[in-house]
Formats: C-alpha cells, structure tokens, sequence
C-alpha cells in the first residue's frame, strides 16, 4: 500500500477537530464517494475506503488519542477498518448498516458498546420502597422494619448459578471471549464483523450443570425484612439511601442500593411548613379583651401561653424552638400559634342580656378600629 494520508485531511480537516466536525464531515463524504453513486469508479472506491477508515480510528476516542499522538503507528493499519473489536466500527455488519444509521441513528454511531461483552461485572438494581410514618415519628425519627419481596443471591449456589460442586465452563465456541468475528466479503474487500457469541449469549460462559433451585440465574426471590433508622426532621418524599440492600450484583458486581422514600401521614392539629410548626387555636372575647393563660400544645407536650390584653383576630404568636428539628442540624424550628377569635352562636335569653349589658358599657370609644371608622365615615358624609 501506498504511504497513508493523515485521516484529518482525509476527511478534509484540521487537526483538532471535534468529534462532531467529524462526524458531520465523514457523513458528507461518505454520501459523496459512496460505491452506489459511483458505479464501477474505482477511485472513488479507494476513497470511500479510505474515508471509512479514517472515521473508525477518529470516532473512537481511543483510537484517535494514540492516532495524534503517534499518527499511523499508534493505530494497527490493518485494523482500522472492520477489526475494531467492540468499539468503533466493528459493530456494524457491512455497508447496509452504514446507510441505515444515516436514516435516523446516527448520532448513536461511534459510541461503541454495541457488541460489548456482557460478562462483565454490573452493578445489581437499586429498589425503592415507599413507608408510612406518622407526624411524629418523621419529627423525632423512629426505627422500622421494612418487609421487602426482592430477589437475593441464591443460597444454594451461592449466586453463581451452577449447581452446588460444579462451575460454569468456558465457552469453545469463543473461547469465553463473549464475542465471534466472522468476515465479510464484499466488492471493496473484507470486512469483520463481531457479534455476541450466539452460544453463551455474550457471557463467555456455559451453565451446563444450572442451580436447581435458581434455574441457573443466580438469584431467589425472598422476602426480607430490613430495619430503618428514620432519622428526626424527615418529612415527605424524604428519600433514604441504604447501600447494598438492593438486588444482588451480575458477575461479582456490587448489590444494588435501596431507597425507601418517607410518606408522612398528617397531624389532626399541627401544620409543617419546613421545620415550622403552624397551628389554630380558637379564643373567646373575653380572653382576647382580657388577657389570659392559654394551653398550647407542642410536639412535647403542653405548655402555658400569656394572651396579652387586647389581642386582635388572627394575631399570630410565636414559640421559638417548638417545631421540628432540622435532619441535618440540631436546629429546631418555631411553633406559629395563630388566635381565632370565635364568635358564640348558641345563646340563650339570659346570655344575650348580658351581652346586651356588656355593650352599653363598652362604648363606641373602647374600640380603637371601629371609633377611628366612624370618624372616617362621618368625614365622607359631610
Ligand atoms: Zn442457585
């Protein structure tokens, strides 16, 4: 073969182009030098070919690393096209799949892993788990057992998945690579393809003695029960993590992890806003004239509250550090009291005329609001 010319310029670029000027430039010649728009031109044959291999050594970033870094002698020459294994261009069959991917694909080209071997380790599902606790438990933190269907490694193959005193052989037919080359040959010469092995599905491995009591996957389904800690200041949708409790690992992989996400149920009386405690607490006039000791109940318990005299519908009261404690800090939020004057609906003859006795007493005067109303009232009268 004739001395190579640098991929960049092949492709009609600088060095340093990105990976999307390459592929959007390879895209362009490809279609240009394509042997179904060139019958029987044997150059543009060479070219088509030569683009091709360019493009399998620049969209592979491992490929195109050593290629800059020491240009045709980082690269095989004779594997740039066709034997790139599980990435770059090895994946696709032939030059079909060439014209396929530019019907809609083609963004998922290069990226490899098409034909990666599957044997590898992998990390096992992490699961979620929704629970339940109450208002109080989410403001103090509480401890749960968790009852969980999931599947666990196979106590009697250990997880493996051969039956206990056996193993899994290595596969002949690829050698437990996981992976068959076959080559292809075609009016612009021969080209590999690798697939998964079609006997042991990529793994590399043939069962032939499978785990009875797994059917071979290694894996049960079991119940299980976990226990929580719930720390204090969860609140809703609180999530969590607890590792390695989720389902078992594939091929020496690690567990999966478990989320359990908090569900908190309401409080008859209290509202969470964050770590704020809101809560309504209904006086009567008399208290709200006259001043008095109310009982405010807290997460903790009761405790006394002053109403000062004068106090007006929906004053709102504040009782510092009587919320909920942060979950990452010992900060504790405030409890909002918030006063609903109620007015009295059932009442009978002898209440009313004592009411009645009230307001000659109480005038006009006593009422800050209504005595500054009555002055604005008479001004937009006169
Ligand atoms: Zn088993």
């Amino acid at each position: 073969m004739a001395d190579k010319r640098d991929y960049y310029e092949v492709l009609g670029l600088q060095k340093g182009a990105s990976d999307n000027d390459i592929k959007k430039a390879f895209r362009k010649m490809a279609m240009k030098y394509h042997p179904d728009k060139n019958p029987g031109d044997k150059e543009a044959e060479e070219k088509f070919k030569e683009i091709n291999e360019a493009y399998a050594v620049l969209s592979d970033p491992e490929k195109k690393e050593k290629y800059d870094r020491f240009g045709h002698a980082g690269v095989d020459p004779n594997s740039g096209f066709g034997g790139g294994g599980a990435g770059g261009f090895g994946g696709f069959g032939g030059f079909e799949d060439i014209f396929d991917m530019f019907g809609g694909a083609f963004s998922g080209f290069g990226g490899g892993g098409r034909n990666r071997r599957n044997n590898g380790p992998r990390k096992g599902n992490d699961l979620q788990k929704a629970v339940t606790i109450t208002f109080e438990e989410a403001a103090f933190g509480t401890k749960k057992e968790i009852r969980l269907n999931k599947y666990v490694k196979c106590k009697t193959c250990g997880g493996s998945g051969a039956a206990p005193g056996t193993s899994k052989k290595s596969c002949p037919k690829c050698g437990g690579t996981g992976e068959v080359r076959t080559a292809q040959r075609t009016p612009l010469g021969t080209f590999q393809s690798v697939s998964p092995c079609p006997d042991c599905n990529g793994t590399g491995e043939i069962n032939e003695t499978p785990c009875k009591d797994c059917g071979g996957s290694g894996k049960t389904r079991d119940s299980v029960t976990i226990s929580v800690n719930i720390p204090a200041g969860v609140d809703n949708d609180s999530v969590i993590p607890i590792k390695g409790q989720g389902e078992p690992g594939v091929n020496g992989g690690p567990d999966g992890d478990l989320y359990i996400v908090i569900n908190v149920e309401p409080h008859k009386m209290f509202e969470r806003r964050g770590q704020d405690l809101w809560l309504e607490i209904p006086i009567t006039f008399d208290q709200a004239a006259l001043g008095d000791d109310i009982v405010v109940p807290t997460l903790e318990g009761k405790v006394s509250y002053k109403v000062p005299s004068g106090t007006q519908p929906g004053t709102v009261f504040r009782l510092k550090g009587k919320g909920i404690k942060s979950v990452r800090s010992n900060r504790k939020g405030d409890l909002y009291v918030k006063v609903n004057l109620e007015v009295p609906t059932k009442l009978n003859s002898k209440q009313k005329k004592a009411i009645s006795a009230m307001a000659e007493k109480v005038t006009g005067d006593c009422y800050q609001k209504k005595s500054s109303f009555l002055d604005s009232l008479k001004e937009f009268f006169s």
